[in-house]
Protein backbone atom coordinates (compact mmCIF):
# COMPACT_ATOMS: atom_id res chain seq x y z
CA UNK A 1 0.00 0.00 0.00
CA UNK A 2 1.35 3.28 -0.93
CA UNK A 3 1.60 5.98 1.55
CA UNK A 4 1.74 9.76 0.84
CA UNK A 5 3.47 11.38 4.21
CA UNK A 6 3.53 15.11 4.28
CA UNK A 7 6.02 15.76 7.03
CA UNK A 8 8.22 19.03 7.42
CA UNK A 9 10.58 17.20 10.33
CA UNK A 10 12.90 15.00 8.68
CA UNK A 11 13.54 12.80 12.55
CA UNK A 12 9.60 12.81 12.93
CA UNK A 13 9.08 11.33 8.81
CA UNK A 14 12.28 8.64 9.12
CA UNK A 15 10.53 7.15 12.57
CA UNK A 16 7.68 7.08 11.36
CA UNK A 17 8.59 5.76 7.67
CA UNK A 18 10.47 2.48 9.63
CA UNK A 19 7.26 1.86 11.04
CA UNK A 20 5.15 1.70 8.26
CA UNK A 21 7.64 0.26 6.42
CA UNK A 22 7.28 -2.76 8.65
CA UNK A 23 3.83 -3.33 8.17
CA UNK A 24 4.18 -3.01 4.61
CA UNK A 25 3.59 0.59 3.21
CA UNK A 26 5.75 2.35 0.82
CA UNK A 27 6.31 5.30 1.89
CA UNK A 28 6.76 8.31 -0.13
CA UNK A 29 8.20 11.55 1.57
CA UNK A 30 6.88 15.16 1.32
CA UNK A 31 8.83 17.88 3.05
CA UNK A 32 6.17 20.27 2.27
CA UNK A 33 2.93 21.31 0.76
CA UNK A 34 4.43 21.89 -2.72
CA UNK A 35 5.86 18.86 -3.01
CA UNK A 36 2.77 16.75 -1.71
CA UNK A 37 0.58 18.45 -4.18
CA UNK A 38 2.74 17.14 -6.80
CA UNK A 39 3.16 14.20 -5.53
CA UNK A 40 -1.00 13.61 -6.29
CA UNK A 41 -1.11 14.84 -9.21
CA UNK A 42 -3.00 12.93 -11.80
CA UNK A 43 0.03 12.00 -14.08
CA UNK A 44 1.93 11.15 -11.23
CA UNK A 45 3.22 7.37 -11.09
CA UNK A 46 0.78 5.28 -9.13
CA UNK A 47 -2.02 6.10 -6.89
CA UNK A 48 -1.91 7.18 -3.06
CA UNK A 49 -4.24 4.58 -0.49
CA UNK A 50 -3.81 7.58 2.17
CA UNK A 51 -2.48 10.64 2.48
CA UNK A 52 -0.64 11.56 5.86
CA UNK A 53 -0.68 14.85 6.34
CA UNK A 54 0.71 17.13 9.43
CA UNK A 55 -0.42 20.55 9.62
CA UNK A 56 2.27 22.56 10.99
CA UNK A 57 4.29 22.65 7.25
CA UNK A 58 6.61 25.64 6.25
CA UNK A 59 5.15 26.61 3.17
CA UNK A 60 1.62 26.36 3.32
CA UNK A 61 -1.00 25.72 6.26
CA UNK A 62 -1.74 22.27 6.28
CA UNK A 63 -5.57 22.98 6.22
CA UNK A 64 -4.99 24.63 2.83
CA UNK A 65 -3.05 21.81 1.73
CA UNK A 66 -5.74 19.70 2.72
CA UNK A 67 -8.19 21.48 0.94
CA UNK A 68 -6.06 21.68 -2.59
CA UNK A 69 -5.34 17.49 -2.36
CA UNK A 70 -9.58 17.72 -2.03
CA UNK A 71 -9.95 19.56 -5.38
CA UNK A 72 -7.39 16.89 -7.37
CA UNK A 73 -8.19 13.71 -5.99
CA UNK A 74 -10.26 11.46 -3.40
CA UNK A 75 -7.51 9.68 -2.08
CA UNK A 76 -7.89 9.71 1.80
CA UNK A 77 -6.44 12.67 4.19
CA UNK A 78 -5.26 11.90 7.67
CA UNK A 79 -3.93 14.61 9.33
CA UNK A 80 -1.95 14.78 11.76
CA UNK A 81 -2.22 17.55 14.41
CA UNK A 82 -1.08 18.93 17.93
CA UNK A 83 -4.14 21.31 17.51
CA UNK A 84 -6.43 19.18 19.93
CA UNK A 85 -9.37 21.95 20.03
CA UNK A 86 -12.44 20.89 18.90
CA UNK A 87 -12.88 23.90 16.32
CA UNK A 88 -9.72 22.85 14.24
CA UNK A 89 -10.59 19.18 13.87
CA UNK A 90 -14.01 20.32 12.48
CA UNK A 91 -12.41 22.40 10.57
CA UNK A 92 -10.34 19.67 8.87
CA UNK A 93 -13.37 17.67 8.37
CA UNK A 94 -15.07 20.33 6.20
CA UNK A 95 -12.02 20.84 4.42
CA UNK A 96 -12.28 16.99 3.22
CA UNK A 97 -9.67 15.23 5.93
CA UNK A 98 -11.34 12.18 6.07
CA UNK A 99 -10.24 11.16 9.69
CA UNK A 100 -6.72 13.02 12.06
CA UNK A 101 -4.76 11.73 14.83
CA UNK A 102 -3.38 14.19 17.58
CA UNK A 103 0.17 14.22 18.39
CA UNK A 104 1.42 12.59 20.53
CA UNK A 105 -0.11 9.44 18.66
CA UNK A 106 0.03 6.15 19.19
CA UNK A 107 1.01 4.08 16.14
CA UNK A 108 -1.55 1.32 16.79
CA UNK A 109 -4.04 3.83 16.83
CA UNK A 110 -2.42 5.58 13.74
CA UNK A 111 -2.15 2.30 11.89
CA UNK A 112 -5.62 1.23 13.17
CA UNK A 113 -6.81 4.75 11.25
CA UNK A 114 -4.69 4.31 8.51
CA UNK A 115 -6.58 0.96 7.58
CA UNK A 116 -9.69 2.08 8.87
CA UNK A 117 -9.52 5.02 5.92
CA UNK A 118 -8.36 2.94 3.11
CA UNK A 119 -10.72 0.54 3.33
CA UNK A 120 -13.70 2.80 3.43
CA UNK A 121 -12.34 4.21 -0.25
CA UNK A 122 -10.94 1.65 -2.06
CA UNK A 123 -8.19 2.88 -4.57
CA UNK A 124 -9.23 2.91 -8.16
CA UNK A 125 -9.14 -0.44 -9.49
CA UNK A 126 -7.33 -2.25 -6.69
CA UNK A 127 -8.79 -5.22 -5.51
CA UNK A 128 -10.13 -5.76 -2.23
CA UNK A 129 -7.62 -7.36 -0.12
CA UNK A 130 -9.03 -11.39 0.49
CA UNK A 131 -8.94 -11.09 4.46
CA UNK A 132 -11.08 -7.92 4.09
CA UNK A 133 -13.98 -8.44 1.55
CA UNK A 134 -15.80 -11.84 2.64
CA UNK A 135 -19.11 -10.16 2.54
CA UNK A 136 -20.44 -13.35 3.27
CA UNK A 137 -19.12 -13.61 6.87
CA UNK A 138 -21.25 -11.70 9.44
CA UNK A 139 -19.69 -9.98 12.14
CA UNK A 140 -19.92 -11.45 15.55
CA UNK A 141 -19.72 -9.39 18.60
CA UNK A 142 -20.33 -11.88 21.31
CA UNK A 143 -23.92 -12.36 20.99
CA UNK A 144 -24.85 -9.79 18.38
CA UNK A 145 -24.45 -10.77 14.86
CA UNK A 146 -24.60 -7.85 12.00
CA UNK A 147 -24.82 -9.00 8.30
CA UNK A 148 -23.22 -6.15 6.69
CA UNK A 149 -25.01 -6.85 2.80
CA UNK A 150 -28.43 -7.43 4.27
CA UNK A 151 -28.28 -4.88 7.27
CA UNK A 152 -29.63 -7.72 9.31
CA UNK A 153 -28.39 -7.98 13.27
CA UNK A 154 -29.35 -10.01 15.44
CA UNK A 155 -29.24 -11.60 19.31
CA UNK A 156 -28.57 -14.40 19.85
CA UNK A 157 -30.41 -15.84 16.88
CA UNK A 158 -33.20 -13.15 17.33
CA UNK A 159 -33.71 -10.58 14.68
CA UNK A 160 -33.31 -7.39 15.75
CA UNK A 161 -35.19 -4.78 13.59
CA UNK A 162 -33.03 -1.57 13.86
CA UNK A 163 -33.35 1.92 12.22
CA UNK A 164 -30.99 2.51 9.21
CA UNK A 165 -29.08 5.46 10.95
CA UNK A 166 -28.76 3.06 14.24
CA UNK A 167 -27.57 0.08 11.54
CA UNK A 168 -25.11 2.59 10.32
CA UNK A 169 -23.71 3.77 13.54
CA UNK A 170 -23.07 -0.26 15.08
CA UNK A 171 -21.46 -1.02 11.70
CA UNK A 172 -18.67 1.88 11.96
CA UNK A 173 -18.47 1.37 15.58
CA UNK A 174 -18.14 -2.78 14.24
CA UNK A 175 -15.27 -2.14 11.48
CA UNK A 176 -13.06 -1.18 14.46
CA UNK A 177 -13.27 -2.92 17.73
CA UNK A 178 -11.51 -1.53 20.64
CA UNK A 179 -10.90 1.69 18.57
CA UNK A 180 -12.42 4.74 20.17
CA UNK A 181 -14.00 6.81 17.14
CA UNK A 182 -14.50 10.55 17.99
CA UNK A 183 -17.95 11.86 17.92
CA UNK A 184 -18.15 14.33 15.62
CA UNK A 185 -16.13 11.76 13.26
CA UNK A 186 -19.24 9.37 14.18
CA UNK A 187 -21.81 11.84 13.01
CA UNK A 188 -19.69 13.16 9.53
CA UNK A 189 -19.80 9.33 8.70
CA UNK A 190 -23.65 8.40 9.72
CA UNK A 191 -25.61 11.66 9.57
CA UNK A 192 -23.01 13.37 6.88
CA UNK A 193 -23.05 16.32 8.95
CA UNK A 194 -20.89 18.38 10.80
CA UNK A 195 -21.73 17.95 14.77
CA UNK A 196 -22.96 21.18 15.17
CA UNK A 197 -26.91 21.08 15.92
CA UNK A 198 -26.46 17.38 15.96
CA UNK A 199 -26.61 17.72 19.38
CA UNK A 200 -28.25 14.94 21.26
CA UNK A 201 -28.87 12.79 18.01
CA UNK A 202 -25.98 10.43 18.69
CA UNK A 203 -26.40 9.75 22.71
CA UNK A 204 -30.30 9.09 21.57
CA UNK A 205 -29.16 6.91 19.13
CA UNK A 206 -26.43 4.68 21.30
CA UNK A 207 -29.10 4.70 23.94
CA UNK A 208 -31.46 3.19 21.64
CA UNK A 209 -28.43 0.50 20.27
CA UNK A 210 -27.83 -0.48 24.05
CA UNK A 211 -31.07 -1.28 24.67
CA UNK A 212 -32.16 -3.08 21.32
CA UNK A 213 -28.86 -4.95 21.67
CA UNK A 214 -29.54 -5.80 25.33
CA UNK A 215 -25.73 -5.42 25.77
CA UNK A 216 -25.47 -1.99 27.38
CA UNK A 217 -21.54 -2.56 28.22
CA UNK A 218 -20.98 -3.12 23.86
CA UNK A 219 -20.79 0.54 23.29
CA UNK A 220 -18.54 2.65 25.42
CA UNK A 221 -18.69 6.09 26.12
CA UNK A 222 -14.83 7.58 25.94
CA UNK A 223 -15.41 10.31 27.90
CA UNK A 224 -15.28 13.95 26.16
CA UNK A 225 -14.24 11.79 23.04
CA UNK A 226 -16.47 9.31 21.84
CA UNK A 227 -17.42 5.27 21.46
CA UNK A 228 -15.72 2.39 20.90
CA UNK A 229 -17.20 -1.31 20.66
CA UNK A 230 -15.82 -3.49 23.48
CA UNK A 231 -16.56 -7.15 22.53
CA UNK A 232 -16.35 -9.27 25.54
CA UNK A 233 -13.37 -11.75 25.74
CA UNK A 234 -11.99 -10.44 22.58
CA UNK A 235 -8.94 -8.82 24.38
CA UNK A 236 -9.17 -5.42 21.64
CA UNK A 237 -10.03 -3.36 24.46
CA UNK A 238 -9.18 -1.28 26.77
CA UNK A 239 -6.55 0.98 25.79
CA UNK A 240 -6.52 2.01 28.79
CA UNK A 241 -4.89 -0.91 30.44
CA UNK A 242 -2.48 -1.91 27.82
CA UNK A 243 -1.82 -5.34 26.63
CA UNK A 244 1.12 -7.33 28.97
CA UNK A 245 4.04 -7.87 27.46
CA UNK A 246 6.72 -10.52 28.43
CA UNK A 247 9.33 -8.25 30.90
CA UNK A 248 12.20 -8.44 29.00
CA1 LIG B 1 5.54 20.02 11.19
Amino acid sequence: MRLLLVEDDDHVAAALSAVLARHGFTVVHARNGEEALQALLPDAAEPFAVVLLDLGLPDQDGFEVCGRIRRICATPVIMVTARSDVRSRIHGLHLGADDYVVKPYDTGELLARIHAVSRRTPVAGAEPHPEESGPADPLRLGTVTVELPTRQVSVAGVAVPLTRKEFDLLALLAQRPGVVFRREQIISEVWRTSWEGTGRTLEVHIASLRAKLRMPALIETVRGVGYRLVVPGSGAAPATRPPALPNR
